[in-house]
């Protein structure tokens, strides 16, 4: 598997100070926004680049453990140099091995995956109106145009401890990774980005011509990509091509070897891949019949009496897909001499739950008429 990786960062059009720091040495890379006071911005994600690249190299902590040294970093300096006092984050990380990215989150950077035509978020903002969004209380094109939609609700460095987003994914031939801080996507329509990543050549035109268009559109932020481009051609692998990465302060044009993995790896990934698609689409599929149960009424039999029932009078699966909602004092067996209601036993369907209950009212109507009348 060959990475071939292009960055690029730029101050904007309104800004004073580039506050973005990224860090390109394979193989992690990562974005840091920084935020607060004069210089703080700057110093917080310089303090968790430097933290991560340092404790990179020194052990081998997960990438979240590297994120919480980071904010450790950024915290204590805040409480000790009262110019950065307050100052914090957005930190949003990707170690790349032969299985895949891993990625370690905070913020509102974010991460995205271009694979074939389709092109997804993988990380979550930490934002007040992200949250918003996911109560309900606004919807996401109001969120892109609120006026609170940069207050973070998480963030490196501004408490002692951080909780951590972590995420494995797969890569695949042709897949393209994007690392970007907000200055991007405040600025350049997801549709947009897409397109940019699917009709440039190198990883590096696809980052030029990234930030290009954050400024086009106004430039009111920093802006700052990293393009990943994973490619399985192993006959260049084979001849050595591609350079080394030097560091986080030289844009990077040559590509990445990552070392070869075993035909039999490549083989398992596939099939944990495929394994893994299964299990979304039979979730998927659970989770539509759950919609769909849940919205079904009948009247049925519980405990030898007649019950309001909500879900289907079946099984699936040796699972039940109803439950009781109402038992009533009719007694089933009286109920199903009347010939009207002899398929009480199997359910009798109703339209909702009042629909269900207007049966039961019936049936008790024509009961007590049947009885009256022998
Ligand atoms: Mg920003």
């Amino acid at each position: 598997m060959r990475v071939e990786v292009g960055v690029a960062t730029d101050i904007g059009r309104v800004r004073e100070r580039n506050e973005d720091t990224y860090l390109v040495e394979a193989p992690l890379y990562a974005i840091a926004d920084g935020m607060g006071g004069a210089r703080g911005g700057a110093v917080a994600s310089g303090i968790a680049i430097d933290e991560l690249e340092t404790g990179a190299k020194k052990d081998k902590a997960s990438l979240a453990d590297l994120v919480r040294a980071a904010n450790r970093a950024v915290f204590e300096r805040s409480m000790t140099d009262r110019a950065v006092a307050g100052m914090g984050t957005t930190l949003t990380a990707a170690r790349i091995d032969e299985d895949g990215a891993h990625l370690a989150h905070v913020g509102d950077s974010r991460a995205y995956l271009l694979r074939g035509g389709a092109f997804r978020q993988l990380t979550e903002d930490h934002t007040l109106v992200n949250r918003m969004v996911k109560a309900g209380e606004i919807t996401r094109e109001e969120a892109e145009v609120h006026p609170h939609r940069n207050v973070l609700t998480r963030s490196v460095g501004t408490e002692p401890d951080v909780v951590v987003d972590e995420d494995d994914v797969p890569l695949i031939d042709g897949d393209r990774l994007l690392l970007c801080s907000d200055g991007l996507t405040d600025m350049v329509t997801r549709d947009q980005i897409q397109a940019i990543l699917e009709t440039t050549t190198t990883a590096q035109e696809a980052a030029d011509r990234l930030i290009k268009a954050a400024n086009r559109a106004g430039g009111i932020d920093n802006t700052t990509v990293v393009v990943i481009a994973i490619h399985e051609d192993d006959e260049l692998e084979a001849a050595g091509a591609g350079g080394t990465q030097e560091g986080r302060s030289e844009v990077p044009g040559g590509a990445i070897v990552v070392p070869g993995r075993r035909p039999s790896s490549a083989t398992v990934k596939r099939w944990a891949m495929r394994a893994g698609v299964v299990v979304v689409a039979l979730a998927a599929v659970a989770f539509v019949a759950r919609f769909y149960v849940d919205r079904q009424w009948y009247v049925g039999e519980s405990n030898g009496h007649v019950a309001v029932y909500q879900g289907i009078p079946a099984q699936f699966a040796g699972l039940r897909l109803s439950h009781v909602d109402v038992e009533t004092d009719l007694p089933a067996a009286d109920v199903t001499k009347l010939p009207v209601y002899q398929d009480l036993p199997s359910g009798i369907t109703a339209n909702d739950r009042s629909d269900a209950l207007a049966i039961v009212e019936q049936m008790r109507t024509d009961l007590a008429t049947s009885d009256g009348g022998s």
